[in-house]
């Protein structure tokens, strides 16, 4: 197969705890996987790495992901993605009834991927009355 890296799988295990494994010994390609939390749901993600400093950059936002509610402390809490017209919306939001707070990540100018955590706030729905003049 073209572009195959002659003895690039190998599941060598590279370090422990976060379950990073050096695919491409002598390579700069890192397979990895983490399992988190959010809230009560756990995610176990797998990822590459192009390098250590692209590991950190995936692990400390990973590492960050919120274990509960900014606002209520409830775990119940998902990864929601929303999309209106051309701009795209990450947030984690809570489902526990009556709290609806969610907490919106931003988008770095670089366009690479990773977000940031904002802060916990209620979810403002726009409806005419808050766009009416
Ligand atoms: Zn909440």
């Amino acid at each position: 197969m073209d572009g195959a890296v002659p003895g690039a799988v190998q599941d060598v295990p590279f370090d422990g705890g976060y379950g990073v494994y050096n695919l491409n010994p002598g390579g700069s390609i890192m397979k990895f996987s983490i399992t988190t939390q959010i809230g009560r749901h756990e995610l176990t993600i797998e990822d590459d790495a192009e390098d250590p400093k692209d590991f950190f950059r995936k692990a400390a936002f990973l590492s960050s992901l919120p274990k509960s509610c900014g606002n209520c402390n409830g775990d119940d809490i998902i990864i929601d993605h929303r999309k209106v017209d051309s701009f795209e919306f990450f947030e984690v939001r809570c489902l526990t009834p009556d709290c609806g707070h969610v907490l919106p990540y931003g988008q770095y100018k670089d366009g690479k991927g990773l977000l940031f955590a904002k802060q916990w706030k209620h979810r403002q729905f726009a409806t005419v009355s808050d766009n009416g003049s």
